[in-house]
């Protein structure tokens, strides 16, 4: 068997074909494992520059860090957080919900209850399925919120929740519907707004580790700078065409990669025309992970937890993002979709200060001077072109969704973009991953 892609997602549907007794090659186009997971070691800091977050729910994926031997450890969070209002005040506050004042908080909570009727209606397994899937589909999450609320605030804080927070993308450019599967495959819109289960817990060593152990677990089936550009495809097999004139021959394929790339491998014959069409309607979103490191967690000190909500802000959300057992402090901080762009436009210097600037606008100055500072630029990286993850455009995921894991002859697809639970995350890797295998076991066995 062939798998395309040595991603969480590529990965685990390997070890599931060699535990079925199968011969897997996975092909992977960079010179590692791991995808859009990525610890590395910065001017002498261990950083998690991709996905990092372990939630409760995630079933696949804490199954997989139990196999592994991999231990995880808690989130700080001890402490006030930081809410910064559309004035830049700052408020200190413990709890969900920001000091946002009582009726845009009770409007908040009202939001949220509705949406979290909506979620498990809709469901993460088949959102396109719903009798009001053309209708959630075809209305802006943006506007839906102002079809509930006139109460502005309320409606931008809840906004975030998806737009910037999971899909990295603005408000107005996606769907009610992809929001709801947001919130579905997470276990409901309450789950998104509690950051102690959104993100609750890291791995020990990095998130990377995962694919790190998977690959070595497989040995030689995994080929690096091994980019896929032709895939010949037939009822009777695949031929994958990669650099180094790697030539691989298999009887099926699982393609592991994020939905934005599929149009980067020369599909022959080339795929259908829907299939043509929904790949040009799903793409990344755009956020920049921001790291600080300090000689110390000083916040702790001053009662902080290190956490900031501050959405009208560039730098919307930020964390303690210490390592386990490390005397250091690490912040990480979030900057999303326009506000990625603008960043972006300012070089480096200018970029770096006006994020540090608010960074110390809420923990004082030692902020200003981070032993180490590094931006994610996953954006920029061949093989992936965004961050977090893909989703739809407006009225895709009702025309397309039930497409996008319908194998096609020989071909199987994983990846967390088209993931039920877990979708976008690690987890949702995982379980593609394991059910397009099972797929190939299956159809070997019928
Ligand atoms: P990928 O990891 O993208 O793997 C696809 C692989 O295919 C890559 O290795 C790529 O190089 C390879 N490839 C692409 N094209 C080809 C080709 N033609 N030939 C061969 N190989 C190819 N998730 C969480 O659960 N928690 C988090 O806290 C979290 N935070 C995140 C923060 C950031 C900054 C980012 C970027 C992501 C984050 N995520 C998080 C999302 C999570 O990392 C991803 O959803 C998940 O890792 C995707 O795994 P995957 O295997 O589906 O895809």
């Amino acid at each position: 068997m062939l798998v395309i892609g040595a991603g969480a997602a590529g990965l685990s549907a390997a070890t599931r074909l060699v535990e079925a007794g199968l011969t897997v090659t996975v092909l992977e186009a960079r010179d590692r494992v791991g995808g859009r997971t990525w610890t590395r070691e910065i001017d002498g800091a261990m950083l998690e520059i991709g996905g990092q977050w372990v939630s409760p729910d995630q079933e696949a994926l804490l199954e997989t860090l139990d196999r592994l031997g991999l231990e995880t450890f808690a989130r700080y969070r001890e402490g006030e957080s930081i809410y910064v209002d559309r004035e830049g005040q700052r408020h200190r506050y413990t709890g969900e919900i920001f000091p946002a004042g009582a009726e845009t908080e009770a409007e908040i909570e009202r939001l949220i209850g509705i949406l979290d009727e909506l979620a498990p209606e809709v469901g993460a397994t088949a959102p396109w399925a719903h009798p009001r899937a053309a209708e959630f589909d075809a209305i802006s999450w943006h506007h839906w919120l102002r079809t509930q609320s006139d109460d502005e605030s309320a409606c931008e804080i809840v906004s975030i929740y998806v737009a910037e927070a999971m899909l990295t993308k603005p408000a107005h450019s996606f769907s009610l519907l992809q929001a709801l599967l947001m919130a579905a495959s997470a276990g409901g819109f309450a789950n998104l707004v509690d950051e102690d289960f959104i993100l609750d817990r890291r791995v020990v060593g990095g998130m990377q580790q995962v694919s790190l152990r998977l690959a070595e677990q497989l040995g030689d089936a995994v080929v690096l700078n091994a980019p896929v550009r032709r895939l010949e495809h037939a009822a009777e097999g695949v031929v994958a065409h990669a650099d180094g004139d790697v030539v691989v021959r298999a009887k099926r394929a699982v393609v592991a990669v994020p939905p934005n790339l599929y149009a980067r491998i020369d599909f022959q014959p080339p795929l259908p025309r829907l299939h043509q069409q929904m790949h040009q309607h799903v793409s990344l979103g755009l956020v920049i992970k921001v790291h600080a490191v300090y000689d110390s967690p000083f916040w702790r000190e001053d009662g902080l937890s290190g956490t900031v909500f501050a959405p009208h802000s560039p730098v919307h959300e930020v964390y303690d993002n210490t390592n386990h057992e490390d005397d250091k402090g690490t912040l990480v901080a979030f900057v999303s979709d326009l506000q990625a762009d603008a960043s972006f436009k300012l070089g480096p210097d200018a970029q770096r200060a006006a994020i540090l600037e608010q960074l110390a606008a809420c923990f004082g100055p030692r902020a200003l001077e981070p032993e180490v500072f590094y931006l994610s630029d996953w954006g920029a990286e061949e093989w992936t072109r965004g961050a977090y993850a893909a989703s739809f455009d407006i009225g895709g995921l009702s025309r397309y969704g039930a497409m996008q894991r319908e194998p096609l002859g020989p071909l199987h697809w994983a990846c967390s973009d088209i993931a039920a639970e877990g979708y976008q995350h690690v987890d949702g890797a995982i379980r593609r991953g394991w059910a397009a295998a099972d797929e190939i076991i299956h159809a070997l066995g019928d």
